[in-house]
């Protein structure tokens, strides 16, 4: 697991500081481990300036030095179609218009609110929504920013659950993280709180540390939303960091990015929630690749995701299916997808396409 770092105490590499204090942020750092291939020096280079480049010590132990397809390299080092304008052309930077007159908040459904706390991340993914956020550096909300948001909060009492995302917004201080939440519990109307969060992906070790745990159960009911996108990241130490969480109170749920060259088979989507099951988190969604300026080269066709979703029904059971889903561009909300079952319909007589196989005959009876 540890492969380029075997020489790293366990004590530092179990330390979440310093897997953040040790990222590869540079073409010559990242040279050090992996023989990079002519088309990743270049995305490198290009990309400098504009979608930033870190990875910590524990996420690129995951990749292939051999491999430049590798589902963990692809999803970390920066590729020339980044910046591609022929690639990038119909992506925008902001498709589902989050900026709004609070700095960080997105109100889109009324009993629910975002806000994002950091645009730090302890890796840069080369999917993400939300990549226009890290081209100004990385930045965590000021105590004025964090005020304005709670109050925002408090003056809508028709919001019941706030998701905390970013950037990391596990990655704050433990000072700051027990503001916003103590403030946040002092709200009668906020029922909820979630954060979408990737470090048990990227740095499972920050759910190593008791002080840290000991904010998060303080605060109960806190939920989390990680993103797993590949069997791969399923690792003993992240499911280290899931029991932890769990034993403290906070279910782990998942959400994965359908990712062409990642993960856009049904055999790795079937292996990853397999796997999901296993370390107790459950998927809940697929999501379809968004139209993000700068990730448009890892969107694939909505019945591509159809069909892994077809496919998946019948080998694992029901708990191990997300919904697949569509984020409509513009903040129209998230659209379930799903194969269809009814082959024909006539009057109350319905035939099925079974996912066992074969056509079943289905007479539909009302009972008064
Ligand atoms: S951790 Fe999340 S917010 Fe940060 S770059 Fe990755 S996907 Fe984006």
């Amino acid at each position: 697991m540890r492969s380029f770092f075997r020489d790293v105490p366990m004590e530092l590499w179990r330390s979440y500081r310093w897997q953040v204090q040790n990222r590869i942020k540079t073409k010559e750092g990242l040279k050090r481990f992996i023989e990079l291939t002519p088309e990743e020096e270049r995305g490198i280079d290009m990309t400098e300036g504009l979608y930033p480049m870190a990875i910590t010590p524990y996420y690129l132990s995951l990749m292939d030095p051999e491999d430049p397809l590798d589902p963990i390299r692809l999803q970390a080092i920066p590729r020339v179609e980044e910046v591609d304008e022929g690639v990038q052309s119909l992506g925008e930077p902001d498709p589902f218009r989050e900026e709004g007159e609070i700095p960080g908040l997105t109100h889109r459904y009324p009993d629910r609110v975002l806000f994002t706390l950091t645009t730090f991340c302890a890796v840069y993914c080369r999917h993400c929504m939300r990549k226009r956020i890290f081209q100004n550096g990385e930045r965590v909300r000021t105590k004025e920013e964090i005020d304005s948001f709670l109050d925002y909060v408090r003056r809508h009492e028709e919001i019941r659950d706030v998701l905390l995302s970013g950037g990391e917004p596990l990655s704050v201080s433990e000072e700051k993280l027990e503001y916003v939440l103590s403030n946040l519990r002092k709200i009668p109307h906020v029922e909820i709180i979630r954060f979408g969060t990737r470090l048990p992906v990227l740095a499972p070790q920050r759910f190593f540390d008791d002080r840290f745990l000991d904010i998060l159960e303080r605060y109960s009911p806190i939920w989390i939303n990680t993103h797993f996108n590949h069997p791969k990241e399923i690792t003993e130490e992240s499911a280290e960091a899931v029991e932890r969480l769990l034993r403290r109170g906070v279910p782990v749920n998942n959400q994965t990015v359908l990712l062409k060259g990642v993960n856009d088979s049904p055999d790795v989507m079937l292996e990853l929630f397999r796997k999901l099951l296993r370390i107790k988190v459950r998927p809940i969604y697929l999501f379809h690749c968004d139209p993000v300026k700068g990730a448009m080269h890892f969107r694939t066709s909505i019945d591509k995701g159809i069909q892994i979703v077809e496919y998946l029904r019948g080998k694992i059971s029901g708990m191990g299916i997300p919904t697949y889903a569509v984020d409509l561009p513009g903040g129209k909300g998230k659209v379930p997808l799903s194969p269809n079952y009814i082959v024909n319909r006539e009057g109350s007589r319905l035939v099925f396409r079974s996912p066992l196989k074969g056509f079943v005959d289905y007479e539909i009876k009302e009972c008064y």
